[in-house]
């Protein structure tokens, strides 16, 4: 309604304006050369509206022309974006489906139509990477370090590569370079982290650690690489309080406190984590130096007092009872950790020797011992240190796997059998019944 009113209005001034021009009295004469023109004002005013139409006219088309390259060209750049773009996509469809070949023709094709952006040299990398086509990838990573924009992305994916392929040098250098492009990027941090367990860069490991990782293992580690004795002693504590079960945190702590005079605090850690897990690494410890073997059964005494019932404070104070002559203990405290459950190959051992102390060279010697010995080829095999993560045993304590590189999983680990074995007796049965 209000449009038509306008158009009314317009129409209305328009033949007010014709009315007025039309009624315009006089007539305007021109001389030019020998040509004289004489024409009435309405029709003048007519001509000079005509001829500033068709000025307009040609201007408007003369700009149109003057125009025509550029918007070609933005016509064609539109059309290259949209293919482009649905290069792009095609390319990270085939990569979600796993079909590389077609994912390296389309990201390909997404680079040529949209050049080198962030987005065509990531999919240019990625299906490189899942085509086997390492080259590619490394150099469309290369491209992208040298965009101020997204560095990032071109040394996250060079790092990638790198420790994929265990450089760890190079990798070392990518890992700074990509922090300086992004610091404080919390991948970094983890790559960082995992970089140094790699290589064994316990006290940067132990820093990068967050909630989750190792501590105790990682500042054991890093309390043994460590020089200086201070800085030592400060680690090994932190590795001992973050899991006093830990036996290598323990000796790592302990050591650093016998190296600066402080024995009975060294004892003291020792006795607490054999109260907590005990370890025949920790009462060699606590023995080490004691060369009389009454005291070193004393000493073994002290240190398993307080967790008596463990098969392995038996199992202590039975050999070291043997050691010192005391076979009527040995036995006792051997029955005792046998009946606390070990069936381990060193107790059926301990065992044949305590038989061959009290027996000698008797017949009915001869014959326990055979027996021990039997049961020791049958026992569990002695504990050791075995990766939780992939299970493979190691003969000594690593803070990383040296199998799977996982940190802090190395665990001193009991190997008994899936399958429970029966507890069968010691010594003294009638000759033929394990036969
Ligand atoms: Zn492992």
């Amino acid at each position: 309604m209000e449009r038509v009113l306008f158009w009314l209005i317009v129409a209305a001034l328009v033949i007010l304006f014709s009315w007025f021009v039309a009624s315009l009295p006089g007539t305007v004469t021109a001389t030019v050369g020998y040509t004289t023109v004489t024409m009435s004002v309405p029709v003048l005013v007519a001509c000079v509206l005509l001829a500033l139409f068709v000025l307009y006219v040609l201007l408007t088309l003369l700009g149109a022309l003057l125009r025509l390259p550029r918007r070609l060209r933005a016509r064609r750049a539109l059309a290259r974006r949209r293919a482009g773009d649905a290069a792009s996509t095609r390319a990270l469809v085939a990569l979600a489906a796993g079909e590389v070949g077609d994912a390296r023709r389309e990201a390909a094709r997404a680079r040529r139509l949209l050049g080198d952006t962030a987005q065509t040299l990531l999919l240019t990398a990625e299906a490189g990477e899942r085509a086997g086509r390492a080259d590619e990838a490394t150099s469309a990573f290369e491209t992208l370090t040298a965009r101020s924009d997204a560095a990032f992305l071109g040394y996250r994916g060079l790092l990638r590569q790198a420790m994929d392929r265990q450089d760890w040098a190079e990798a070392a250098v990518l890992a700074r370079q990509a922090e300086q492009a992004h610091p404080g990027a919390v991948w970094v941090r983890g790559e960082r982290a995992r970089l140094a367990v790699r290589t064994g860069n316990w006290t940067e490991a132990l820093a990068l650690a967050d909630a989750d990782a190792p501590k105790a293992a990682l500042a054991a580690a890093a309390a043994e690489a460590e020089a200086d004795p201070a800085r030592a002693l400060k680690l090994a504590k932190q590795a001992w309080k973050e899991d006093p079960t830990l036996a290598p945190a323990a000796l790592a702590y302990a050591r650093r406190l016998r190296e600066s005079g402080a024995e009975k605090r060294a004892q003291t850690v020792i006795r607490q984590t054999w109260t907590l897990a005990p370890n025949p690494a920790l009462a060699e410890f606590a023995l080490a130096g004691i060369t009389d073997k009454l005291a070193r059964a004393q000493a073994a005494q002290r240190l398993a007092q307080e967790h008596l019932e463990h098969p392995e404070s038996r199992f202590l104070l039975a050999s070291t009872a043997l050691a010192a002559g005391l076979t009527g203990e040995a036995r006792r405290q051997a029955e005792a950790a046998r009946e606390a459950g070990m069936n381990e190959r060193r107790l059926w051992l301990l065992l044949a020797e305590i038989e061959e102390e009290e027996g000698g060279d008797t017949e009915a010697g001869r014959r326990a011992q055979r027996d021990a010995l039997r049961h020791a080829a049958a026992a569990d095999p002695d504990p050791g240190w075995v990766c939780e993560n992939c299970h493979v045993a190691h003969a000594t304590w690593h803070p990383a796997c040296p199998n799977c590189g996982a940190a802090g999983t190395v665990r001193w680990t009991s190997m008994r059998q899936q399958t429970p074995q029966p507890l069968l007796p010691i010594a003294h049965e009638p000759p033929g019944e394990l036969v």
